[in-house]
């Protein structure tokens, strides 16, 4: 009787029911009054009484795991069966939305492009400088505007410690710790201390090019910016120099380039001249080199900085400058064919 109730165990232990009824059949098999562990509790009254002990345990066991085996069958259909009510198979799949890259994040990628087919590499730097870093080493006076509260945000107490106003001050790290030759592009974010309005924000972005090594002239910088002008804005493009003033570079120019709305003819956007200011640029100061530890006597350099708003605005034509900063989704989505 033990052989047969171990290998009703074993079978037990293996029945499979592939739905509700084929359970409720086994169920009827093994548990019902009728059913093979029924009739083997009325063999037991027959089992010599020295191995009722044993027989007993057995059949015990025999009982309990049949029992708790269906009710684990029972289980997973119950389980099944809400499943089912929640998942719909037929339906086709959610819209994926994928995000665009933002406006200026897409200008200041293309400018760096154009740049490293010149052979320059990106540089960063911290955000929160020094006034060595910002103004002191690029030649800035004592007494120079822009270090007034009115255009720089000092942090409070010290007025060591500032947001940097331009992204020059990556140049002046770069410099400090690296000889000729240096050719670097830094993008950046830079602050200011200005009422927001649509052509004004506290804060913008920047991209500056710096070239120092020996016999570095400015017919070296003119080429870079014309080759520059013509990959951002179209081979037709034209720029012109028109002589400037910046503390660290000398000469300075600001550069200008043939209006690509009416292609020089005079625009409302280039206010009719057929020309709009898009960069600055000179051949850095002596004294920049020197104040960095660079000879000057040796070598020499040029730099160009422009506004990522200010090139993106020509090329997409955004009239508020605000729009960048307020993550519209609206306005942002236009963006979306240009990734
Ligand atoms: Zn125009």
């Amino acid at each position: 009787m033990i052989n047969k109730i171990k290998a009703l165990l074993q079978e037990v232990e293996n029945m499979k029911a592939a739905n509700a009824e084929e359970l409720e059949a086994l169920r009827i098999k093994y548990l019902s009054k009728k059913g093979e562990i029924s009739a083997l509790m009325n063999d037991f009254r027959n089992v010599a009484a020295d191995q009722k002990r044993e027989v007993g345990q057995f059949l015990n066991q025999l009982k309990e795991t049949t029992q708790n085996k269906i009710n684990e069958l029972k289980e997973s259909f119950d389980n099944v069966q809400t499943g089912n009510d929640d998942i719909d198979l037929t339906r086709t799949a959610y819209p994926v939305e994928l995000g665009t890259r933002h406006p200026l994040s897409l200008v200041k990628k293309e400018i760096c492009d154009i740049f490293g087919r010149l052979g320059f590499s990106i540089a960063e730097g911290p955000e929160i400088e020094d006034d060595w870093h910002v103004f002191s080493s690029l030649n800035f006076a004592e007494d120079h505007p822009a270090r007034d509260m009115q255009d720089t945000f000092f942090i409070q107490h010290n007025p060591d410690v500032l947001l940097r106003t331009h992204t020059s001050s990556v140049q002046t790290r770069v410099m400090e710790t690296q000889q000729p030759p240096i050719r670097i592009i830094c993008p950046g974010r830079v602050y200011r201390n200005e009422a927001i309005s649509y052509r004004a924000h506290c804060f913008f972005h920047q991209v500056e090019a710096l070239y120092v090594d020996k016999n570095v002239s400015f017919a070296d910088l003119k080429q870079a910016l014309l080759f520059f002008a013509k990959e951002m804005f179209g081979p037709e493009t034209k720029i012109r120099l028109r002589p400037s003033y910046f503390p660290f570079t000398e000469p300075s120019a600001e550069m200008d380039i043939s209006c690509n709305l009416c292609g020089g003819k005079g625009c409302a956007f280039c206010k009719h001249t057929g020309w709009v200011e898009i960069l600055g640029c000179g051949m850095v100061d002596p004294n920049v080199l020197e104040s960095c530890g660079i000879d000057s006597k040796v070598y020499t350099g040029y730099a160009l900085g422009m506004g990522i708003e200010r090139i993106t605005n020509l090329k997409y034509q955004v009239k508020d400058l605000r729009m960048f900063s307020e993550n519209d989704v609206r306005f942002l989505k236009q963006f979306e064919s240009a990734n």
